[in-house]
């Protein structure tokens, strides 16, 4: 239940994880730094505290009974109210597929079983750093920041893009993409910096990453995803989005 008056400062943080020894280190941790911190044993349970409870970040175990911790990560970041909310996958998996998969699910970060508590302190800071961010960002924004190129419309402060007229359903990892390209128009930015620009990441090279997510945000704006009009590959080096005087 949504309380009215006076809301808490600090962060809330909720733990989806079935082994009670996780659960409680990663509280341990976390509430030693300050935050408040809420667990779920399962995926049910989760997205009841997801709606109730309104976390500010939320740690995501793979491996749950019932739902999964993919299926619940694609699921929050498909649903607008808790799209922007990050969430931290964690897996006893280290494998790259299960790595790419969590982040084409809208994961924002992802962690491998064992890891350090410190570890995970640290990017919980980063990723409610950069939720900041984005919000005071989007909320200073204003008309003048929408970027129009042809029938593409760009509107940052509500993180809506609109082409011919139509809203698109983008996830936030594609509109981020597309508009740190639109913000660049004519520049050719390499995959190493969309990576670092829109993952943040210094430690992760998967730069398939990028490519994949280029992939779905092409069939979502481009009328001919095999001749790009908006977001054209450079061979070898990365993207560029189209010069809107040429376009
Ligand atoms: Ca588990």
């Amino acid at each position: 239940m949504q309380t009215k008056g006076v809301r808490f400062k600090v962060p809330l943080i909720l733990v989806v994880e079935d082994e009670i020894n996780i659960v409680e280190l990663l509280s341990f941790n976390l509430q030693k730094e300050g935050y408040r911190v809420i667990a779920a044993l399962d995926g049910n349970t989760a997205l009841k505290l997801v709606r109730e409870e309104k976390p500010d970040l939320i740690i995501l175990d793979i491996m749950l009974p019932g739902m999964d911790g993919l299926e619940i990560c694609r699921f929050l970041k498909s649903d607008p109210e808790t799209a922007m909310t990050p969430i931290i996958i964690l897996s006893a998996k280290g494998e790259v597929l299960e790595r790419v998969l969590g982040l084409e699910m809208g994961a924002d970060d992802y962690m491998a079983k064992p890891f350090s508590p410190r570890e995970v302190v640290a990017r919980v800071k980063t990723q409610l750093r950069k939720k900041a961010q984005l919000t005071g960002m989007s909320a200073a924004a204003s008309e003048k920041d929408e970027i129009r190129v042809n029938q593409l419309v760009i509107r940052p402060e509500k993180y809506e893009v609109v082409l011919n007229g139509e809203k698109l359903e983008l996830t936030p990892k594609e509109f981020e993409i597309l508009h740190f390209l639109a913000k660049n128009p004519g520049r050719v930015l390499t995959r190493d910096m969309l990576l670092e620009r829109i993952w943040g990441y210094e430690y992760m090279r998967e730069t398939r990453t990028v490519d994949v997510h280029i992939r779905y945000l092409r069939r979502k704006i481009e009328k001919d995803p095999a001749r790009p009009k908006y977001i054209e590959t450079v061979r070898g080096v990365g993207y560029r989005f189209k010069d809107r005087n040429h376009g």
